[in-house]
């Protein structure tokens, strides 16, 4: 069972290229996850001719197929809106 209300991280959730919440997050085929188009530029500005993971420093000679990770997603959706409760919450107390 999934537990509802279960204590998010937000670092989990989050890109390590831009810092922030993961936005449309797909993942790489060493297991990191980045916002879709942050990897992408990332890509795009990598000259060693490499693709690379900015994590773990995985390289892949073929640019990897990014699909979307609906699960996380999911749960930066459900991060979102806990902060904005909790957010809520704050500007009635
Ligand atoms: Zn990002
Ligand atoms: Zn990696």
């Amino acid at each position: 069972m999934a537990q509802r209300g279960a204590q998010l991280d937000p670092r989990k959730l989050s890109c390590s290229i831009c810092l922030d919440l993961l936005k449309d997050p797909v993942t790489v085929p060493c297991g990191h996850s980045y916002c879709s188009r942050c990897i992408q530029r990332h890509w795009e500005e990598d000259v060693s001719g490499f693709y690379s993971c900015p994590q773990c420093r995985k390289r892949f000679l073929v640019r990897p197929d990014l699909t979307k990770n609906i699960l996380l997603a999911e749960l930066v959706e459900d991060l979102k809106n806990t902060e904005l409760q909790r957010l809520s919450t704050w500007t009635k107390g």
